[in-house]
């Protein structure tokens, strides 16, 4: 059997165990020390808009930090994409609160500006204004932001974006992570960067930043004794796992680069199969990371499913995955209210991610290759 290739792996730059060792050095083996500050300020470089980043141990926790900071609480309401993985929706319920998914845009996959206006009123006419929107830049691709910020903005409602997926996308130039009140950003192993497990929270304030950094660190008031005054949080990330982000930050733009390679590869690929789209940029206002490269069968051109594809990579021993399924249609969300019109459930039932990671080789390439042009649409 072939070596596996895997759907989006681990791929080191080369200079992480440089910082991993000086961290054993100082015996800076704890959550806090100079990779994680540095770490900080690697990406506070990177996003280029004077935004402030609390390094943190995931992006759930960092989200969960930024709807207590926006002051969401027990039976308050918060729009989020239905379009996601679970971890968007998730922080919502550890307060009490209720998530209300959204819909998605049929060509740019994320929140439909539509739905959030229609949602919006809505839960103002019949129960109560939400406390925040959450929107999400699914596999890398930036969501309309100038229309998702006017509706935000109309009805001053406090816009946080989940960039777990889009570090080093750009909307109309500017980066993804910027846009909002808060953004969170996610170092998991299968992310564009990875610290093992992390993630990070931005803030437009050194106080937002501050406050975030209290909070993961168990909120200790200013006192020679332990003093607390508000329940805190054990979300800091470690230096050890900083040591590999500092490392990984010097290679991101390389990342960004592979990754959209994989891209054009598949585009060209796909381009002679009418039966499969390729989610690509509706114009150029949109610059992707292409995270994940992602495609729907055409169900008026196969009758073969998302499904079959997936069986004719996996005999190969290649990796693929489903796109997310929408939030509303999960067991655990089945309460919430839902605005929209089963875009994404369509996407859901058509969709595929293709292998993407940076480190693909031009023998994984090969054999994808294979497979696809192989299968019998
Ligand atoms: C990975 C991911 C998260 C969560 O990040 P963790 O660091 O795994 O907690 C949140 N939202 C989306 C869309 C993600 O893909």
């Amino acid at each position: 059997m072939d070596s596996k290739i895997w759907l989006s792996s681990p791929h080191m730059g080369g200079g992480e165990m440089k910082y991993i060792q000086e961290a054993f050095e100082h015996n800076w083996v704890a959550p806090l020390g100079k990779n994680v500050d540095e770490f900080e300020v690697a990406i506070e470089r990177f996003l280029d808009e004077d935004k402030f980043v609390a390094a943190l141990s995931s992006g759930t926790a960092a989200l969960h930090l930024a709807l207590i900071q926006l002051g969401v609480g027990y039976e308050d309401e918060v729009i989020c994409q239905s379009f996601t993985f679970s971890a968007s929706a998730n922080p919502i319920k550890y307060l009490g609160a209720t998530p209300v998914f959204v819909d998605s845009d049929k060509t740019n996959w994320n929140m439909s500006p539509e739905f959030l206006e229609i949602a919006i009123q809505d839960r103002i006419k019949n129960h109560k204004k939400p406390k925040a929107v959450i929107v999400v830049h699914l596999y890398g691709m930036p969501a309309k932001m100038d229309d998702i910020l006017q509706v935000c903005n109309k009805y001053d409602i406090p816009l946080v974006e989940d960039s777990a997926e889009s570090l080093g996308s750009t909307y109309k130039g500017q980066k993804c992570g910027t846009f909002g009140e808060f953004a969170l950003l996610s170092f998991n192993g299968n992310k564009i960067i990875t610290t093992s497990g992390g993630g990070a929270l931005v803030t437009n304030t050194n106080d937002q930043k501050d406050k975030t950094i209290f909070l993961s660190t168990q909120a200790r008031d200013q006192a020679p004794h332990y003093q607390h005054s508000e329940v805190g949080y054990n979300y800091r990330l470690s230096n050890i796992c900083a040591g590999i982000g500092r490392g990984q930050m010097e290679v991101l733009d390389d990342r960004v680069a592979q990754r959209r390679a994989n891209h054009d590869f598949y585009k060209d690929l796909f381009s002679g199969i009418d039966a499969v789209d390729v989610f690509t940029e509706i114009n150029p206002d949109f610059y992707s990371n292409h995270w994940l490269t992602s495609i729907t069968l055409n169900k008026n051109l196969t009758a073969k499913t998302n499904h079959d594809f997936m069986n004719a990579f996996a005999e190969k021993n290649i990796e693929t995955r489903p796109l997310w399924k929408p939030m509303h249609l999960q067991p655990v969300f089945k309460d919430c209210p839902y605005y929209g019109e089963n875009v994404a459930e369509e996407l859901f039932n058509q969709g595929l991610c293709l292998p993407s990671g940076s480190n693909l080789t031009n023998d994984d390439k090969k054999r994808i290759y294979g497979v696809i042009t192989n299968f019998q649409f």
